[in-house]
């Protein structure tokens, strides 16, 4: 390490390019800042709108020594029909207006493309969206790294049922079918997998396109820990060839990286909102009673789902933190909560809605939380596996059905409930989880018996294990040395002329 902190200068320089959605992007920018922290030059490609809460911090990274930049494109508002500032997925509110910001990616390639030829980095990191990223760097001859948000398990599983497709050999689409040649029995049914595998659609053109540019590309970073997915882990390397370096928890690596170098990681989602009233409340209660229910930041639950998630929440008997995030388009008089509720959870003290924003990963680690009712996307998965808490998991999209049999059937540290059939995160879903359901899965997850306090344990278990890892020496500190040494070894051989694959 230098007098800065920063670690022995690597001469690299790399070209990140994102997806347009803040549970992307604003990992990526932490796998960004890792880089750096080894001395890499980074440019990190943005749109002016998506790039505001990032600024924030340059300064300050660039003062400790960091080789940071962010470079922005201007985001084709007026050619798609957005209003201006309308950037990602995250503010787009209902199908037409999402339709129009995957359009605007799309458009984006080309000007993004363009910067990267300019620039001849020496490697470029780009989300799994961006499939031209690795036809580029072929091209240019440099490695391209993929970024998923995603466990090694659902990469794996993903792969597994591309190969040889099992969900088409059985007779309905609830019929359960074995995943082969995974390291577990693993049984799923083909509603739970995307609509893209299911049947043909446009985007099963754009899905191909992406697996192909992943098979082709030089390797992946993963957001996920050896002690955490061993056995994928060796499975991804070993038995399905593919290179690959995990890095994570990315967040929590990424915090201590940034103590290191004494700044602090105020440019994250999670931390904008330092005092918000649910961590006073919060002070207030019992270590390990309260239940955090929330589905991330992109899904929308119908009033009656709503309904029926704080019938069950009430009877439980748990107190609670519910983020609520209610769909686009719903007739405002249409009743989505029981009568009094609010009133009566808040004279009670049993509970806090929180309508906006949630500082989800303070929330998580507050000593009072004691569980978490989640949708398993990856970025909260893995708050949940570090805060040391166990789950109950309830998917609705994208590869959050493959993270529920990873929390239930894998790790053991997770009681699955809900929706049996994907549904796209924008359109939501037309599937009712009944109260009754939802009251089991909160009593079973916080409940006393062997069974609850095994899962706890185990994931106590993992958690220990997430700061282990990013710890100098840990795993993902070491496969942050490993990529970095052998994109160098890459660079030097094409200097050399020596061919390197
Ligand atoms: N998040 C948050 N507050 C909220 C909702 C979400 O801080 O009210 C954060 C959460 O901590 C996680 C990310 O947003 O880091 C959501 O990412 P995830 O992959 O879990 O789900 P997605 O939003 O992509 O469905």
């Amino acid at each position: 390490m230098d007098s800065k902190g920063i670690e022995a200068k690597s001469k690299l320089k790399a070209y990140f390019v994102p997806y347009l959605t803040p549970s992307h992007y604003l990992p990526l920018f932490q796998i960004a800042k890792l880089f750096a922290s080894r001395g890499v030059h980074v440019t990190f490609l943005l749109t002016p709108n998506n790039s505001v809460s990032l600024r924030d911090s340059l300064e300050s990274l660039n003062k400790a020594g960091l080789q940071i930049e962010i470079e922005c494109v201007d985001f084709p508002s007026k050619e798609v029909g957005l209003p201006e500032g309308i950037e990602n997925f995250n503010v787009a509110t209902n199908l037409e207006m999402a339709g129009k910001v995957f359009r605007a990616f799309f458009m984006l390639q080309a000007p993004f493309e363009a910067k990267i030829r300019e620039a001849k980095p020496d490697f470029i990191v780009a989300d799994m969206h961006c499939f031209w990223a690795t036809d580029l760097a072929a091209q240019l001859g440099i490695p391209r790294l993929i970024y998923h948000v995603r466990a090694y398990f659902a990469l794996s599983a993903v792969e597994a049922i591309d190969r040889h497709g099992p969900h088409k050999d059985v007779k309905s689409d609830d019929e359960p079918f074995l995943i082969p040649d995974l390291p577990h029995l693993i049984y799923m049914t083909r509603s739970e997998l995307p609509q893209w595998i299911q049947s043909e659609s446009p985007y099963t053109t754009f899905h191909n396109k992406v697996s192909e540019a992943d098979r082709n590309c030089y390797g992946a970073l993963v957001d996920s820990f050896y002690a955490l997915e061993k056995d994928y882990i060796d499975y991804y390397h070993n038995t399905l060839g593919r290179r690959a370096w995990s890095l994570g928890p990315l967040f929590l690596h990424h915090n201590v990286v940034l103590r290191k170098i004494n700044l602090n990681s105020n440019n994250q989602i999670n931390e904008e909102t330092k005092k918000h009233p649910c961590l006073e409340w919060l002070d207030k209660m019992p270590e390990g009673k309260v239940v955090y229910i929330s589905f991330g930041s992109l899904s929308r639950f119908n009033s009656a789902q709503l309904f029926e998630i704080a019938s069950a929440l009430e009877s439980s008997d748990h107190p609670f933190i519910w983020v609520v995030r209610k769909k686009d388009g719903e007739d405002e008089q249409e009743k989505w909560l029981p009568d009094g509720f609010e009133e009566r959870i808040s004279k009670k003290s049993k509970g806090v809605l929180i309508k906006g924003w949630a500082p989800q990963a303070k929330i998580l680690e507050h000593p009072s939380i004691g569980g978490f009712v989640t949708h398993c996307g990856w970025n909260s998965s893995m708050e949940a596996i570090t805060a040391g808490l166990s789950v109950v998991a309830w998917p609705l999209s994208a590869e959050q059905f493959y993270h529920r049999k990873l929390f239930v059937d894998v790790l053991k540290t997770g009681v699955g409930v809900g929706n049996m059939k994907w549904s796209s995160m924008i359109d939501g879903t037309d599937e009712l989880v009944d109260r009754v359901k939802i009251e089991k899965a909160v009593r079973d997850l916080m409940g006393d018996d062997e069974e609850a306090i095994e899962r706890r344990r185990r994931a106590k278990e993992f958690g220990i294990a997430a700061h282990k890892a990013v710890e100098e020496g840990g795993s993902s500190y070491v496969d942050l040395t490993n990529v970095i040494h052998q994109l160098e070894c890459f660079k030097e051989a094409k200097k050399n002329d020596t061919v390197i694959s």
